[in-house]
């Protein structure tokens, strides 16, 4: 059988349906473009109402029924009364609000409510739907299911994602697994954290809308981001100015000494976004600006020539009281300019925080795990900061990125690659000299009391379960001595550094004529 589907006949019924569609329809985009494709004009039939999007073609009540399995939605009444919604058109209780329904919808007829209204605070890097990729470079690049989001996890209803996945490669019943692998060499790369901002009530974070953090600006202007890479305010405008505050938790004795390292060129990365996205005003606040990387400079001066305001003086507080007629409806920010000697209030539409970079709130579990000690900021200390940027104290541990200091992407990307040229060195070499002065346990006098496994700072001794012993693992070992001096029977003992060689050196140190 030969189905035609382009002849004179098929063609002037599809252009009667969309007329009588177009009809009922009159604002639908899609459908208006189908007519436009099909050389319908202006409809002969007049429209009941002006706002109807619902074209009756089913395919939500199908999806509930037959995706879903819930048939929370169908049709009701007859004739031109007909309408989809909920039995009785009442709240329904099998409802799952997962969504699929608007999904499927080719009119956008039905919308979850709130999905039309931008809210910032869903521009956080959480998950935007309960299966997602984390993010556009994620290693695998697969999606991933949260379970405090999915529908299954907490229902045990929906399995839409099994339906629509034709490999079938989602399992429900997976669990997170812990493995012991067995390195050589270990590199620590964890990263870094964003500072929480909340903290300060002076901006307005979490409290006034259109304050947003650098993560959620930096998610709002990429393509695959919520909003499609448009800059927008929470009512979906495009912003007419912008306010970048620099050091927000970086360089503040209250908060982290330290300056983050990124945070101005991003900022001014953020501003150029903006400029060419909007060309709205952009104003920086900064206290000074630290651009020392290679093109940083030559951006600044960019920068300057697309008229980005720098203001030198860092923003005191984020309002949105207002003072005269301008500065209604906008965020207001106060700072002293420092180059003007004054102080000046600045209406914006949107305030974006430049936050600074903080170790991770589990540095200090992995430092103990991995026996890496932190410096006074809490990043992970290295052997030296000029000779051995890479090393740790602890042998086979290195270090690469963030979790050693606030640092940029090419800075990240040459400490890595040297983490990784110095375990592979490791791996290859075949045999390790060791440090001579290591500490040895003597197993015939250990009682098992165990304090020298808390002393030793290294993580170098283990108990032998068996024996009720301690242990020394001399690849470890430093010979730092913690265990010898902690050692209340006298079996942790340093090598070379016994009682009676120590005596011996003393009393020779003090024969007469030497
Ligand atoms: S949200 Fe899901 S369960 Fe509710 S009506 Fe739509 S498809 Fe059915
Ligand atoms: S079962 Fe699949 S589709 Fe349903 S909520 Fe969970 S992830 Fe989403």
């Amino acid at each position: 059988m030969v189905v035609r589907t382009d002849t004179p006949e098929v063609l002037e019924a599809r252009k009667v349906i969309v007329e009588l569609l177009l009809a009922r329809c009159p604002q639908v985009e899609k459908l208006r473009e189908l007519a436009d494709q099909l050389g319908v004009g202006k409809p002969r039939f007049e429209p009941d109402k002006d706002d109807e999007k619902c074209i009756l073609c089913g395919l939500c009540v199908r999806a509930c029924q037959e995706v879903v399995g819930v048939s929370a939605i169908n049709f009701l009444n007859r004739g031109p009364d007909r309408i989809v919604t909920t039995p009785y058109d009442m709240p329904s209780d099998v409802c799952i609000a997962c969504g699929a329904c608007a999904q499927v919808c080719p009119t956008g007829a039905i919308r979850l409510d709130g999905e039309d209204v931008l809210r910032h605070r869903e521009l956080d890097l959480g998950p935007p739907k309960a299966i997602h990729v984390p993010f556009a470079q994620a290693v695998p690049n697969a999606p991933i299911i949260d379970t405090q989001s999915c529908i299954h996890a907490k229902t045990g209803f929906c399995k839409v994602c099994d339906k629509f996945c034709e490999p079938g490669a989602i399992n429900h019943d997976m669990e997170d697994e812990s493995e012991e692998i067995e390195v050589g060499s270990i590199i620590l790369a964890t990263g870094f954290e964003p500072f929480d901002c909340s903290a300060l009530l002076q901006y307005g974070y979490g409290r006034l809308p259109n304050v947003i953090t650098g993560l959620e600006f930096e998610l709002m202007s990429n393509a695959g981001g919520p909003t499609g890479g448009k800059i927008l305010t929470e009512d979906g405008k495009a912003p007419a100015s912008v306010g970048i505050l620099h050091c927000i938790g970086s360089r503040d004795e209250n908060y982290n000494e330290y300056c983050s390292r990124v945070c101005c060129m991003y900022a001014m990365k953020f501003a150029h976004l903006v400029r060419e996205k909007t060309h709205g005003d952009v104003y920086e606040f900064y206290i000074d600006l630290r651009a020392f990387g290679k093109g940083y400079e030559e951006f600044y001066k960019r920068c300057l020539r697309e008229d980005v305001i720098f203001i030198r003086g860092k923003g005191a507080e984020v309002t949105d009281v207002c003072e005269t007629p301008e500065e209604r409806g906008k965020l207001v920010i106060i700072c002293e300019d420092t180059l003007l000697g004054e102080v000046r209030r600045i209406p914006v539409d949107m305030v974006i925080l430049a936050t600074g970079l903080v170790p991770r709130k589990d540095a200090a579990e992995v430092g103990r795990r991995f026996s890496v000690g932190r410096s006074k900021d809490g990043f992970f200390l290295e052997q030296h900061p000029k000779l051995a940027p890479i090393s740790t104290a602890s042998d086979g541990i290195f270090l690469a990125g963030a979790c050693q200091g606030p640092k940029d992407i090419p800075d990240s990307v040459a400490q890595g690659a040297a983490a990784a040229g110095a375990a592979l060195s490791l791996s290859g070499a075949g045999v390790i000299h060791l440090e001579p002065i290591t500490s040895a346990i003597d197993d015939k006098v250990c009682g098992g009391c165990k304090i020298c496994i808390s002393v030793c700072p290294y993580g170098a001794i283990t108990f032998d379960d068996e024996n009720k012993v301690s242990v020394v693992t001399e690849a470890l070992c430093k010979g730092c001595g913690s265990c010898a001096s902690g050692c209340p029977s006298g079996a942790a003992r340093q090598r070379h550094f016994a009682d009676n060689q120590i005596l011996a050196e003393i009393a020779g140190a003090l024969m007469e004529g030497t």
